[in-house]
């Protein structure tokens, strides 16, 4: 099969994610010494505004050049000792790994499993808590969005679930997939420690692993003994006090994600979530509406805002489709991991984004299903998509006089040239 090279190649997988052409300009840079007394106005700034990304007031946040697997080791080995017993819930690649992750750093992990397709399990995760009388377990682990399969679990239903049980474990999030894309509260949920990467929602280039605490995370870093170098927070809390880090930053990331804040202020965290969900909303109406696929997605209290699953029928391998987008169309989409591989594939539907771009995306997906033999009506998804989107305008109408003066103005044609 022939590869095209014109035009550009859609990225939508769930990240990393499409950088904005502000952000790529931000990070040509030439390289400075990150030891000037210039440097702390660019890594305070970002520091302190990603916070508010956060949405935390009380807490702090660091950031290492690494991806988010070195954010979820940071938070283990800060705050836990080897031996110590965790609660976790899995129900899909990134889920798994962290408890694979945790398991391989020495804690004891009381797994739940639960059907992938559903997310954290509130009334299991109060059972077990509840009858956790002697607080044996010190962390509560829990994937905020469960990226290979499309579901976001309630953060605010875990936090209940501790204060229910009336349980100190510290709360620990993976907001990788959902940060600055679906509405994360820190500080009201009291998540101790939140976890991130810069190319999902932070629409940055990989590199990043960024990490949030609480203040009461932060006072656990004395007891904890795990062994730890790299990720020491408490050698990045010295540094980071006058603005610098204990070794190399990545210089362009940190413009860049100076810049991605910018954005992101620009357009407003609310108004972010709004468009994700009214984003989604549109590719979920194309998936059930259109193409009359399911969702991996069990239920729509778990649908997620960021990324959709979409089961391909029986005798039909998704990475077939997968591979037809890519090289056919130069659609990029994402694969079924581990247990789901070959039974969906995935758009990531996160980050600088627009109804049209997505278009391209549901236009391409479906021509990649029709062409491995999937009977979805040609057109069909882009049908409904377009229609969720027309009759949901998120923008507040213009004024009639504005639209009216416009069109007046190309009618009469005092527009020339
Ligand atoms: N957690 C979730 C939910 C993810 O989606 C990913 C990556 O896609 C990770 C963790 C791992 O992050 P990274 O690949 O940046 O190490």
């Amino acid at each position: 099969m022939r590869r095209r090279i014109a035009g550009r190649n859609f990225l939508f997988v769930p990240g990393p994610t499409n950088i904005p052409d502000r952000v790529q300009r931000a990070m040509m840079v030439a390289m400075e010494d990150h030891r000037s007394s210039k440097f702390p106005e660019l890594s305070m700034s970002v520091l302190e505004d990603l916070k508010k990304v956060f949405k935390t007031t009380t807490g702090q946040v660091f950031i290492f050049p690494s991806s988010g697997t070195g954010a979820w080791e940071a938070a283990l080995t800060n705050t836990l000792s080897p031996g110590d017993k965790v609660l976790a819930a899995r129900f899909g690649q990134f889920s798994h790994l962290w408890i694979d992750m945790a398991q391989r750093l020495g804690y004891q992990v009381q797994v739940v499993e639960v059907e992938w397709g559903e997310g954290v399990p509130l009334e299991r995760y109060a059972e077990i808590l509840t009858a956790d009388r002697r607080h044996e377990i010190k962390g509560v682990l829990a994937c905020h969005n469960e990226t290979a399969t499309g579901v976001t679990s309630d953060i605010a239903g875990v936090r209940r679930a501790l204060d229910a049980a009336n349980h100190p474990a510290l709360l620990f999030v993976d907001a990788v997939s959902s940060l600055a894309s679906i509405d994360f509260r820190m500080d009201e949920w009291r998540v101790d420690l939140a976890v991130t990467g810069s190319q999902k929602g932070l629409m940055l280039p990989a590199g990043l692993g960024i990490l949030g605490t609480s203040q009461k995370a932060l006072s656990a870093l004395a007891g904890a003994n795990s062994k730890r170098c790299y990720f020491d927070l408490g050698d990045m809390i010295k540094a980071n006090a006058t603005g610098y880090f204990p070794y190399t930053p990545a210089l362009p990331m940190l413009y860049g994600l100076r810049e991605s804040l910018n954005i992101i202020f620009e357009e407003g965290l609310e108004d972010i979530f709004f468009r994700h969900h009214y984003l989604a909303e549109g590719v979920r109406a194309a998936v059930t509406a259109g193409w009359r696929l399911q969702l991996c997605a069990k239920a729509p209290k778990w649908y997620s805002d960021t990324v959709s699953a979409i089961v391909v029928p029986e005798g039909i391998n998704g990475a077939h489709v997968i591979d037809v987008a890519f090289r056919r169309y130069n659609l990029a989409l994402g694969a079924g991991l581990a247990k789901v591989a070959g039974k969906v594939f995935r758009i990531g539907h996160l980050g600088d984004l627009n109804e049209l771009m997505l278009l391209g995306a549901i236009a391409g997906a479906e021509m990649a299903m029709l062409d491995v033999g999937i009977k979805v009506t040609p057109g069909s998804g882009v049908a409904a998509a377009s229609e969720y989107w027309r009759s949901h305008d998120p923008i507040p109408r213009r004024k009639v006089s504005q639209e009216e003066q416009f069109y007046e103005a190309h009618s009469t044609g005092s527009i020339q040239g």
